[in-house]
C-alpha cells in the first residue's frame, strides 16, 4: 500500500512539476476524526497524512487526492475531475457511513475513570448513596476530570451520564470530607433536576440547599473549599 502511494505522488508530482525532482515524501494513515487529508513540508520534506477512512481506497481515488494535495502545496490550479472524482467517493454511501461511526467513537469525551491517587469516586458514590439516600441513585460514570482546572469544583454532565470531579481536588492535602463534599453536591443534582420557576431556571432550590445542610462536614469543606 505505502509502495503504491508513493508511486502515485511521484506520478503526479511528476504530472504538476515536470523536470523538477520530488523533496522526499513520507506518506501515513491517521486516525483523524472526520475525513481528512493534510500535506505539509517540514525541513525540506514533504509530509503526507491520510485519513485511514480512505485506506483501501481504489487507484484513481488515491490519485484524485494526491492531485489536490500536491495541487495546494505548489498553488496550482485544481482539476476538476480528481475534484469531482473525490467528492463523490467520500460521500458516497458507505464512506459516509463509516465516517459517521467513526466520528461518534473518537469525537466521544474520554473518561478518564474513577480511581485517583487518594480516592476512589465510585465507592465516595456507593458509600454517601446508602448513607444518605437510601442507596436509591443510579450510579452514573464516576471520573476524575481530565486537567486540574479548579474554577469548577465538579459537574454532573449529562450528555455522559457523568459525575466528573476535577482533579485538583486529588491531593493528599485536601480532606477526604472535601472530595466527598464535592461528590455530595453532584448528587443532589441527580436527585433535584433543574426545575422551571416562572422563565428562572432554579438551579440550587430551597429543598436542595436544605439537603446540602446534612452533610455532616458541610461547613467545614465549604470553607476549606472557598479558600483555595
Ligand atoms: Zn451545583
Amino acid at each position: 500500500m505505502r509502495d503504491k502511494l508513493l508511486r502515485i505522488f511521484q506520478e503526479t508530482y511528476d504530472e504538476l512539476h515536470p523536470r523538477t525532482p520530488m523533496p522526499e515524501l513520507t506518506v501515513e494513515f491517521f486516525a483523524f476524526v472526520n475525513i481528512n487529508n493534510t500535506i505539509r513540508m517540514r525541513e525540506g520534506k514533504l509530509l503526507v497524512r491520510l485519513s485511514d477512512l480512505l485506506e483501501g481506497a481504489p487507484d484513481p481515488v488515491l490519485r484524485a487526492i494526491a492531485h489536490i494535495l500536491l495541487a495546494k502545496m505548489y498553488r496550482k490550479p485544481i482539476e476538476r475531475p480528481h475534484a469531482t472524482r473525490y467528492r463523490r467517493y467520500i460521500s458516497g454511501r458507505d464512506i459516509a457511513k463509516k465516517a459517521h461511526l467513526v466520528r461518534q467513537m473518537r469525537g466521544r469525551k474520554r473518561i478518564e475513570g474513577a480511581q485517583g491517587l487518594t480516592c476512589n469516586l465510585e465507592s465516595i458514590f456507593d458509600d454517601l448513596n446508602t448513607r444518605f439516600f437510601h442507596g436509591l441513585l443510579a450510579r452514573p460514570q464516576m471520573t476524575w476530570s481530565r486537567d486540574h482546572a479548579r474554577n469548577r469544583l465538579g459537574h454532573y454532565d449529562p450528555a455522559h451520564n457523568a459525575i466528573v470531579v476535577s482533579r485538583a481536588f486529588d491531593h493528599p492535602r485536601v480532606p477526604f470530607y472535601a472530595v466527598e463534599y464535592i461528590v455530595y453536591h453532584e448528587m443532589l443534582h441527580l436527585k433535584h433536576p433543574v426545575k422551571l420557576r416562572g422563565s428562572r431556571r432554579c438551579v440550587h432550590s430551597a429543598e436542595f440547599q436544605t439537603e446540602e445542610k446534612l452533610f455532616p462536614h458541610w461547613e467545614k469543606a465549604k470553607q476549606f473549599l472557598k479558600r483555595l
